[in-house]
């Protein structure tokens, strides 16, 4: 069976639930073969082995931890005339999207960005203008490279034994261009990661204040959610940029998302539509997020947060 590249995004040595959901849409077009750059923990590869990872190609050289994107590029680009893959997926962050269009140009291949699906026969569904078209395409020329945004797909586990294969990849001087100087961990936070969260609680506009958001982060806790906000929220410096969810900030797809105190802008909605149960809190019956509410409440969140988050810890003790 051909080989489907992954290149897999890891922290401290912890795969990214990202690349669980890429190695369940190269399943469909061949066998996943995940390229990890750097040193494979036991807990990556068990992850990468539960999810149907067929083999795992390991970079292991200094330069793919002290130079920016282009060691990537180049390990993709020496591993894919090794095996001559049926595509390459990659995850779509801001560095993976870098990755794909330098590794597109080294291969003459084409790419697509932020892709919501791939099917079996490698054509992709993107969802553009903030959700109000979707575009079906096919890469015509080389090796597709496609990069897929997070939580498009649910990761199924396929366990297999992946092959390990070492790969001694040369890093040209031109790769060696941008260092990184720096590496400094954001404090960990005891709620989940907002992009892989089953529970999001965001709030908007209406929370009224930066100190008001304690009552976000209490019904998030109650509940063991992340905590998101809008657009207007970030600008306002209420909650950091990072928190952002849309389409300029992240993109969610929790089992349930809790918007409050948010209107519904197209741009917000770009980042949660795919919730699968969607409560909005809101003093406007007529606020768009309504429309697409699954469970809505026409009140002032300031006295029905504190309620829910008091009835949740109630019915948890
Ligand atoms: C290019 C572009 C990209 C963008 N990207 C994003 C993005 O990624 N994410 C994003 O969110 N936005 C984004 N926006 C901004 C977006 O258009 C909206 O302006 C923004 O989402 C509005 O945020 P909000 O709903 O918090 O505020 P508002 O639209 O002001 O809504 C506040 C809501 O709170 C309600 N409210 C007020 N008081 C209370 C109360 N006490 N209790 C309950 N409800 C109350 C009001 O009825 C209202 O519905 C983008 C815009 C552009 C042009």
């Amino acid at each position: 069976m051909r080989e489907v590249l992954v290149l897999a995004e890891h922290e401290r040595g912890q795969i990214s639930k990202s690349t669980t959901e890429l190695l369940t849409l190269a399943s469909r077009m061949g066998m996943p073969a995940v390229v990890h750059l750097g040193d494979l923990t036991e807990s990556a590869r068990s992850v990468l082995a539960e999810y149907g990872a067929g083999k795992i190609y390991i970079v292991d050289r200094p330069a793919v931890h002290e130079y920016r994107v282009l060691p990537a590029a180049e390990a993709l680009v020496t591993i894919s005339v090794q095996s001559s893959p049926v595509a390459i997926l990659i995850t779509s962050s801001a560095e993976g999207k870098e990755i794909g269009g330098r590794l597109a140009v080294k291969l003459g291949s084409g790419i697509i960005i932020d892709a919501i699906d791939v099917a079996a026969d490698l054509t992709t569904t993107q969802s553009v203008f903030a959700d109000s078209f979707i575009v079906r395409a096919n890469v015509a020329t080389g090796i597709p490279i496609i990069t897929v945004k997070r939580n498009s797909t649910t990761p199924v586990a396929a366990p297999t034994t992946p092959t390990i294969v070492k790969i001694d990849v040369k890093t040209s001087e031109l790769a060696m261009a941008a260092t990184i100087v720096d590496r400094t961990p954001h404090d960990q936070s005891s709620r989940p990661e907002l992009s892989d969260a089953t529970v999001v609680v965001s709030g908007g506009r209406g929370v009224g204040s930066a100190d008001n958001f304690s009552l976000i982060e209490d019904l998030a806790d109650a509940l063991g959610g992340a905590v998101g906000a809008s657009r207007a929220v970030t600008d306002l410096g209420w909650y950091a940029r990072s928190n952002q969810v849309g389409q300029t900030g992240k993109t969610v797809s929790p089992q349930l998302y809790i918007a409050n105190g948010i209107s519904g802008a197209i741009q917000h909605r770009a980042g949660m539509q795919t919730s699968k149960t969607i409560l909005a809190v809101n003093t406007d019956p007529d606020a768009p997020i309504f429309d697409i509410a699954d469970f809505g409440v026409v009140g002032d969140l300031l006295r029905v947060v504190p309620q829910l988050t008091e009835e949740i810890a109630r019915r948890r003790s």
